[in-house]
């Protein structure tokens, strides 16, 4: 993989076709999102000295496909969620083992559960993240970077977008816990953010909640063609739904 890896910006990866790979340390590299066909982030980590390659989300293209394939070594696959843009690739790729919530295993059939926090030798760690988008989410952790997927963002039912309270207070809590001072949010064009940036916008979401309501209702950050509206504080930009 250490060929396809090179140090650049997103704008002058969007030209290179052959090297794709965005690279944020030299063991943590990225295959941004894309809109059509839809498809999450892909993540690398191969941890120094390990013979690993760990793989975040495996995203829909055949682009992404072919990079996994093409890999050598041993290759562990995490899972965020189960939504399709995350999970497709899945029937195109070869790994050694997969990780997933008990909900993403409905799609998948196939892959280890994870209901507890894991922390792997090579200084991997994945849990359980809670999260309104979707049912059940994973994380994974590696030195100063957290993976959350598209964990942060709402919930989308019957044209209300909205979080969940509870879970909202309780994702929030776990993103304090976390010693990582970078957060990395799929679909995101800024893919890394520092933490308390990101946790300063989910605490100004749950402070809208009203005593009651076990949901807080976003909807105004979106136009009524389902886009992001711009903001100061890009609130809106950071609750967005990505299926
Ligand atoms: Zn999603």
């Amino acid at each position: 993989m250490t060929t396809m890896l090179r140090h650049c910006e997103r704008s002058e990866a969007i030209h290179i076709i052959k090297m794709p790979l965005i690279q944020i340390t030299p063991e943590i590299s990225y295959l941004p999102s894309v809109e059509t066909p839809i498809s999450s982030d892909v993540v690398f980590i191969k941890p120094e000295g390990s013979e690993t390659t760990w793989i975040f989300d495996v995203g829909t293209t055949s682009e992404a496909a072919e990079i996994i394939n093409n890999m050598e070594g041993k290759k562990n696959v995490v899972i965020s969620h189960f939504h399709p843009d995350h999970i497709l690739n899945l029937l195109k790729i070869k790994y050694d083992n997969l990780y997933v919530t008990k909900y993403t295993k409905k799609y998948t059939r196939v892959g280890t559960i994870v209901d507890s926090d894991l922390e792997f030798s090579d200084g991997i760690k994945i849990y359980p993240f809670p999260s309104s988008h979707s049912k059940g989410a994973l994380a994974l952790e590696y030195k100063d970077y957290a993976f959350l997927g598209d964990a942060t963002y709402c919930h989308f039912r019957l044209n209300a977008r909205e979080y969940n309270v509870q879970l909202l207070e309780q994702m929030i809590k776990r993103m304090e816990q976390s010693s990582a001072p970078n957060f990395c949010l799929s679909h995101d064009k800024d893919f890394v953010q520092p933490k308390e940036s990101v946790l300063r916008i989910y605490r100004k979401i749950l402070a809208r909640r009203k005593s009651g309501n076990p949901t807080i209702n976003v909807n105004d950050f979106f136009n009524d063609d389902g886009g992001v509206k711009e903001s100061e504080d890009s609130l809106g930009n950071n609750v967005k739904v990505k299926l």
